[in-house]
This record gives structure tokens, sequence and C-alpha cells, in this order.
């Protein structure tokens, strides 16, 4: 007689077990991963992480200290000319509606949160040019609270380790995060994007290179 087809509840036990094998390898791989992007506070984060849309976080690096220079916090920002910000955020791209959007958010902080970014997710996807992802990246790394931030990187490879299906960033979000442990959730965006930059590329995962191969799904396909 064949042995009985395990339950959901197993199902979904034996994926928490691969998942927490995969953080420790990945811990492993990548010990000193930290934000991409420079900043010296909170505002500067959520200002850098607005302009990253649609841009390298190289080149945002690159364009920020002339801006933080200027106006190195909500009050200065809030009282710049949309002119001069424009001017100075214009290698990111898009940059007349990032512009606006830093600016329009600053105005924000000054007049709501007496200049210091929200500590809450509700409170942040209020700020304009501010959604889940940015939020997320505002909490995880500048507040220490667990924040799962969901990029094309953690999206790839996360559907090929096959947590999940979806294209949708929210979706994923919360369809992934319930394998993952919440005190990682920072991390664990942090530690794919450094595998999908170096690894499991977007162009060709090289598998052969991988220290996930033996727990992933799609070992082997390298352009699933
Ligand atoms: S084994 Fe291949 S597809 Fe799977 S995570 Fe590694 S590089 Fe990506």
């Amino acid at each position: 007689m064949g042995s009985a087809r395990p339950s959901k509840a197993e199902r979904l036990l034996a994926e928490r077990r691969r998942m927490l094998e995969i953080i420790k390898l990945l811990k492993r791989e990548y010990p000193d991963v930290r934000c991409f992007l420079d900043y010296a506070t909170p505002f500067q984060l959520l200002v850098a992480t607005i302009l990253s849309a649609q841009c390298t976080d190289e080149r945002v690096n690159k364009t920020t200290p002339a801006l933080f220079a200027r106006f190195p916090d909500a009050g200065a920002m809030a009282r710049a000319k949309i002119g001069e910000i424009e001017k100075l955020v214009q290698p990111t791209g898009f940059y007349k509606n990032k512009a606006k959007a830093i600016l329009e958010t600053s105005k924000i902080l000054v007049s709501k949160y007496d200049g210091e970014v929200p500590r809450r997710l509700e409170e942040l996807v209020e700020l304009r040019g501010v959604g889940r992802k940015t939020a997320n990246v505002i909490l995880g790394n500048a507040y220490d609270t667990p924040g799962f931030v969901v990029d094309t990187h953690v999206g790839r490879i996360t559907r090929r380790l096959g947590f999940t299906r979806n294209s949708d960033p929210v979706k994923v979000e919360y369809e992934v995060r319930e394998f993952v442990p919440e005190a990682d959730w920072s991390k664990f965006s942090l530690w794919l994007i450094a595998h999908g930059r170096a690894v499991c590329t977007a162009r060709k995962a090289k598998c052969e290179e991988c220290v996930l191969a033996r727990l992933c799904p799609k070992v082997g396909v390298p352009r699933s």
C-alpha cells in the first residue's frame, strides 16, 4: 500500500523548513548586506527611495550628495523652489515627477509630522510618491521595523524558488512573508536583491554557481 499524500499543513511545514534553510544559506553567502542606497537620516532614505524608481541605486547614490548638501532635511526641502530640486535630481530620470513628489512629501512631513518621517506603514503610504515598497524600505532600514520589500529581484527569485506564482508585488509580499520569520523580512529582501544581481539574474540564472541549487525547483532552467 502506498503512503498517504501529505496534508496541506504538512506541505506548509515542509515549505517553511525549506525557507529556513534558504535563509541560512543566504545569510552565510551575503553576511554584510545592507541597504543599497546611501543616507544619513530616515528623511534622506525616503528621498533616495523616491529617486530610485526606474533608476539604478548607483546613479541615485551619485545624485543625492549634492541634493542633501543643499537640502538636508524636510524643513529645508519644503522651502526649496521646485526648479532647483528638478535640476539636482535630473540624472535619475522622470525628474519632474520625482521633484514634485519630494517637495510635496516634504511639505506634508513639516505640516503633519513636525518634519519627521512617520513610523507606520499606513502613514507612509499616504505620502506622495510613496507606495508599499518605499514604505517597507523605510521601515526595514531606517527604523529597524520588519518590512518586506518586493522589488523585481525579490519577485523573480521567490517565483523561481516556488514560494509564489504571483507577479503583483503586493500579493508576493503577503504570500511570501508567511514563510519568513518576521525578524528576517528586511534582510531577506536585501539578500535576494544581492543574489539577483550576482547569481539569479533576470537575463540568466547561473544555477551552477548558486548556493540554493539543491533547494530550488527551477535549478537548470536559466530563463524561468
Ligand atoms: S538554482 Fe538557479 S533558478 Fe534557482 S535560485 Fe539558484 S540561480 Fe536562481
